[in-house]
């Protein structure tokens, strides 16, 4: 065999690509003329970054169970799974009936109601550190109001967060850059899973610090599990110099019916909650221990129209209560971990730089063999593969996050998955000399 050399090589990827978008934009073409109008009215023709991609997003028209269909009539396997939000795939017939009746019942009643309260009963009995909650409208919403109460509980201002921590669209700390529209807390960033750093970053803040603020796993920052021991030294250290530790389980939640804290036993001060808790309506939460939460018994105000809003109210009761039990989130967590581990020794026995990196149901495709404990900054050559990772998987008939996600929903079975790993095997079989 001739060897082929690194210019030659990314000469062969720069062309699979472009021939991958080629054939992206054939099959797409009521796709981009959804786009070409988008442009006009919508900057950079969407209103949700995440599914801005080039050479345009595929638009999609319906979904049914995990299967999707596109404005062009092509049908996927969802593996998007809305971002996570989307646990209980398309069209649930529980979640769908709560709707239904909470839409026979009026909208918009301007009033406290017997839904709400039931709702946050649930959630008070599944998550371990919540004794009390309040309810947002999204993720965003209620890690920017937990932060506030941490201000207001410790009188102190400063909080600490990690590279390649996704808290929202105002509270964004990418591994390289930043986010010019963060909201303005004053924020010392540290790096992940870095014990001593961390340890260090809130002894020396003491007097200052109001908050940390983690995932358990970073979850758009690439699927990235968090050591136990990591987050145990974090929480004992922000106890010891009385900051409040934020664990955002807006993504991790789905590890176990009380989280990712309830699986690795490790508890925060407070806990924000959002994406599929809603049943697949808008929704966020915040809660935590009793003398943290009392501060909107009197003193405090927190309001927001849409706060208990019938619909997300319903879907999230049926949701909690008859789909998402705590038999189907170990066995959704073992369904994510067995395919996990079927992918991850596909690509070992294939010798190319590839693995799947998460926990349970979720993932994140990394084009590197060497353990990921924490962010990096993605090679060029690393981009090319994602994005035609991304392009082979929709021609296989898989929809995945085109920055290399994968969220498992509830209606997917081990033969849906088989789809995805044949896919993924043609994908070595093709690729594997660009990968190398
Ligand atoms: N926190 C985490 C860990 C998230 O992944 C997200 C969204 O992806 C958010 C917060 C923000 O939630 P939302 O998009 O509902 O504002």
């Amino acid at each position: 065999m001739m060897l082929q050399s690194p210019g030659h090589q990314n000469s062969s990827l720069d062309a699979a690509l472009l021939e991958a978008r080629e054939r992206y934009t054939a099959k797409r073409p009521k796709s981009a003329a959804l786009h070409r109008a988008a442009v006009e009215v919508l900057p950079g023709g969407n209103t949700r970054t995440v599914l801005a991609y080039a050479p345009f997003p595929t638009a999609m028209a319906r979904g049914e169970g995990c299967r999707l269909r596109d404005v062009d009539d092509n049908i996927y396997l969802d593996l998007c799974g809305e971002y996570t939000a989307g646990l209980f795939g398309h069209s649930d017939s529980r979640i769908r009936a709560a709707l239904h009746g909470a839409l026979a019942r009026g909208l918009s009643l301007a009033a406290v109601g017997e839904a709400e309260q039931r709702f946050a009963r649930i959630l008070c009995s599944r998550f371990p550190s919540i004794d009390m909650i309040r309810f947002t409208n999204s993720g965003t919403e209620a890690n920017l109001i937990a932060l506030s109460v941490a201000q207001v509980v410790t009188g102190r201002s400063r909080i600490i967060a990690f590279r390649g921590g996704y808290h929202g669209s105002l509270l964004y700390y990418p591994a390289t850059g930043f986010n010019p529209i963060n909201a303005t807390f004053p924020v010392t960033l540290c790096n992940y899973n870095d014990i001593d750093g961390t340890v260090g970053a809130i002894r020396s803040a003491a007097g200052e610090l109001a908050a940390v603020i983690v995932e358990p796993m970073l979850g758009s920052g690439g699927c990235i599990a968090a050591d136990p021991f990591f987050l145990a030294a974090i929480a004992e250290a922000a106890r010891g110099v009385g900051a409040i530790l934020i664990f955002d389980e807006v993504m991790t939640s789905r590890m176990s019916a009380g989280g990712l804290q309830q699986r690795l036993g490790i508890l925060p001060d407070m806990t924000t909650l959002g994406k599929y808790i809603g049943g697949g309506m808008s929704f966020g939460a915040f809660g935590g221990r009793h003398d943290i939460m009392d501060i909107f018994v009197s003193s405090v105000p927190h309001a927001g129209t849409f706060n208990n809003n019938v619909m997300s109210m319903a879907a999230g009761i049926a949701a909690m209560e008859e789909v998402f039990t705590a038999t189907a989130a170990a066995e959704l967590f073992a369904l994510g971990e067995g395919l996990r581990e079927q992918l991850n020794a596909m690509s070992d026995r294939a010798g190319v730089p590839l693995q799947f990196s998460g926990l349970g149901s979720l993932a994140t495709v990394h084009f590197r063999r060497n353990k990921i404990d924490r962010p990096y900054a993605i090679t060029s050559k690393e981009e090319a593969l994602k994005e035609l990772f991304f392009f082979d998987m929709l021609d296989s008939g898989v929809y995945i996050a085109r920055r290399g996600m994968m969220a498992l929903s509830l209606p997917t079975t081990e033969q849906d998955l088989a789809q995805f790993t044949t896919a993924v095997g043609d994908f070595l079989d093709a690729r594997a000399p660009l990968l190398r």
